[in-house]
Formats: structure tokens, sequence, C-alpha cells
């Protein structure tokens, strides 16, 4: 996909529309202020800090959706001096925000990332950017190298590139490849305990997260709150893309309607559904388009916000086909350590095949949401609850062509071409083809 900044905002993506282009520290200074830290620990500015993210209600952007002051005070009463972690690596294929930001603004994560660090007393920054994003990686590296010759910081940081797979983006992957070089997610019964790196607790950050954190420490929660929702407040980078004459990254307040994000980005008048929050996200009905994007409205009709993915499907396009591609995908990204995931995705991603083939039998539609049922909540990380969730989303939205396909009829659009963004991989096929 080709990103874009599709459209001026005055936060994150503070540019004109156009081709990103990297903004240096001087530019960065010039359109957000500089940044002041403190020179050593100072526990009354890092509590003022901690007050201000606490009171903007941030949200953290990276799909939990997790109060970010809340993981600060926690890694910040540690008896060890922890270690900041932040997560670029934006393992969802139709994902491109991070890439956008740390592209074209990589000081305002940086920002922020000294911020948090400064706050929970972490000496250590770790950029992960995945290992097939090097232009990411890049842009990074020359701001971090711009920074150290301005004298900047008084942390280290640096860049670390794990394999740039689906599930190397959950923060327990991450940590454990930080640890071992293995990107394989750890079953977390309760998640208040502490990752660690080394013997250092470690707090993961997505990096989007991050530069609001930046913001917010310049201009304070009052102003963060102008934008956004009570509940939901702020701005929130969102990729769109499929059905759009302009895919990429917008940045919207949160609560804008689905309607006007995709109107933004140049959307069909008329779709067969809306896929919200990326590969492990659901479909989301064309009826409920004035649905605010944030999270409680879009949960209440069974959409969510996920990693801030909107693929708009045309007219004519086939959503079991689109469901079943998805499922291959993910089934070939499980990171191969829990059964209920190694072996139930594929055989929902076979069930699936057939079906948008024309060739199910008798058995298969109660036998896919059997699998569903029986996969749910059985992994150690949640790859496969968001597989589930996709394809109970398609049963319900697709039903009529679920039972067409189902009685042998495929829609005409079954042999449309996707409109997802898959990364190159010999694990997506089509089932008879
Ligand atoms: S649920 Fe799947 S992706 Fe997650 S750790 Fe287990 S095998 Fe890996």
């Amino acid at each position: 996909m080709t990103c874009t900044t599709m459209e001026l905002t005055e936060r994150l993506l503070s540019r004109p529309s156009g081709a990103v282009a990297r903004t240096d520290l001087a530019g960065h200074v010039a359109i957000h202020g500089a940044l002041s830290l403190p020179k050593r620990d100072d526990r009354s500015w890092s509590d003022g800090v901690l007050r201000a993210v606490a009171e903007s209600g941030l949200l953290g952007r990276g799909g939990a959706g997790f109060p970010s002051a809340i993981k600060w005070d926690a890694a910040r009463r540690g008896a060890r001096r922890p270690l900041l972690v932040v997560n670029a690596m934006e393992g969802e294929p139709a994902s491109a925000k991070d890439r956008v930001l740390l592209s074209y603004s990589p000081h305002l994560v940086l920002d922020g990332a000294d911020v948090a660090a400064a706050v929970i007393g972490a000496s250590e920054v770790v950029i992960c950017v995945a290992d097939d994003s090097g232009p990411t990686a890049a842009s990074v590296d020359a701001a971090i190298a711009e920074r150290t010759r301005a004298g900047r910081s008084r942390r280290r940081f640096s860049v670390a590139r794990p394999p740039g797979r689906y599930v190397s983006g959950e923060e327990s992957a991450l940590v454990a490849w930080l640890n071992t070089r293995q990107a394989l997610p750890t079953m977390r019964i309760d998640k208040s305990v502490a990752l660690t790196v080394g013997r250092r607790p470690t707090l993961v950050h997505n990096a989007e997260t991050l530069s609001h954190v930046a913001l917010i420490a310049r201009h304070g929660a009052a102003w963060f709150r102008q934008a956004g929702t009570f509940e939901a407040p702020g701005t929130t980078l969102v990729t769109v893309t499929g059905a759009v004459r302009s895919p990429g990254v917008v940045e919207v307040a949160l609560g804008t309607p689905v309607a006007d994000i995709l109107v933004r980005a140049g959307a069909d008048a008329q779709l067969s559904g809306v896929l919200m929050g990326g590969y492990g996200g659901a479909w989301l009905d064309p009826a409920h388009l004035a649905t605010p994007y944030a999270p409680a409205p879009l949960a209440a009709v069974g959409a969510t916000q996920g990693v801030g993915i909107i693929v708009a499907l045309p007219t004519g396009s086939c959503g079991i086909a689109e469901t079943a591609r998805i499922a291959r995908y993910m089934a070939g990204e499980s990171a191969g350590q829990c059964g209920p995931c190694v072996f139930g995705l594929p055989a929902i991603a076979d069930d699936l095949e057939l079906l948008w083939a024309g060739r199910a039998d008798a058995d298969l539609l109660p036998r896919i949401h059997h699998r569903a049922d029986t996969v749910e909540g059985r992994g150690a990380c949640r790859h496969p609850d968001g597989v589930v969730r996709l394809v109970r989303s398609a049963m319900a939205l697709f039903a009529d062509d679920v039972r067409a396909h189902a009685a042998g009829r495929p829609c005409p659009g079954h042999a449309a071409p996707s409109v997802m963004p898959f990364p190159a991989t010999p694990a997506i096929r089509r089932s008879g083809s």
C-alpha cells in the first residue's frame, strides 16, 4: 500500500497532505516546540506528567486500549530500573500507521519515549521495528543520531529488529525475542506481573501512544481532551484501505463517525461490508456506518477499533472469500506453540475455503461454529480469538451469501480479486484453485 498522510491534522500528522517526507529535529521543534525534560530524576516532575497523562484519559493505541498512566505507575514502583520498549512492529499487513509516524515524524515518538522513560526511571529505550521495515528503521536510526548530536537525552536509545511476523508485535512475544531471539508469546495468567528483559522490569508501549504522550507533556491534559469524546479522548491514527480512492493513514478525533472517515478516504458510496480493526477484527454492517469510531460504540455493534484499520469491501466482492483468505493468512502466522491455534486455525481456514468454493458438506456450517468455540480463549495469546471474532462476524454479516455458498451456489463476487493487502506468502491460496 502506498502510504500518504491524507489530510492536515494539528496533532500527530501536522503537515499538509502529500507524500510522506521525514521531519528532521529542527523541523520537529519548529512544528511542535521544544520539549523540556529534567536533567536528573525529578519526582515532582514525574508526578506531574503522570497526573497529566492520567487526566488526559489516554488509552493505549496498540489494540488493547489500556490506560497508559496505570502501566507507568506500576513500572516505576519496581525495585530495579525498568527498560522501555517502543512497539513499532506493525504486524498487521493492512496497517501503515507506525510506518507513517516513524517515517514522517520519528522525533514525536522518541520525545514520547523520552518522557515515559524519565517518568518511570528507565535509562534505556529500545525501539522495535520489524526486520522487513528497513526504511522505517533507517528513519529512527537517523533520528536517534540527530538527537545524540544535539545532546537531547541522557538515556540510551537503540533500534531492535525482530522478525516481521503477525504475532511478533504481541508484547510478550516482543519481550521474549529481546531475551531469547524467539518471538513467541507467553501465557500470562496475571497481566499485572511485569514482563522482564534480563532481570529488568519492562514496559512495552505502542509508538502512536507515545507520540500522544509527547504532546500531552507539552500541552497538558485539557488540551488533549479538546478532541475526541469524554470516554475516548484525543485523536487517533487510522489506516484506511480497500475500496477507497486515497488509501493511507488519516488522523481523526475519536468519536468521528466511521462514515466520515470513509468519506475522507474517498470510499465508494455503496459497500458490502467494512472490516474494522484489522485481520483480528470484525466485519461492520454498512448500515452501522454512523457509529462513532471509539471502543465502546464500536463494541456495541460487534466491531472493534483494534489496531486502527478500516478496510472497505466494495459491492460485488465476496465477504466469504475475503474472510477465508484472512483466515488462511492468520493460520500461517500462528507462532506454533498452542494446539488449538496450530490445528484449529488451519481447520477453520480449510472449511472457509470449501464454503468459498461452494463445496460445503452438510456439516460444514455447524463445524465452523464448533471449531470457533473450541479455539476461542485457548491460546497463549489473543491471535486465535481475533480470527474467531472475524469469522463469526462474517457468518453474521454475509449470512445470505453463506447460505448460497453452502448450497453450492457461490456468489458472483467469489472470483473477484482480493482488496486485502497481504505480504507475499505461499500460505495464501484458494481451495480448489
Ligand atoms: S495462540 Fe497461536 S499465535 Fe498465540 S502463542 Fe499460541 S500458537 Fe502462538
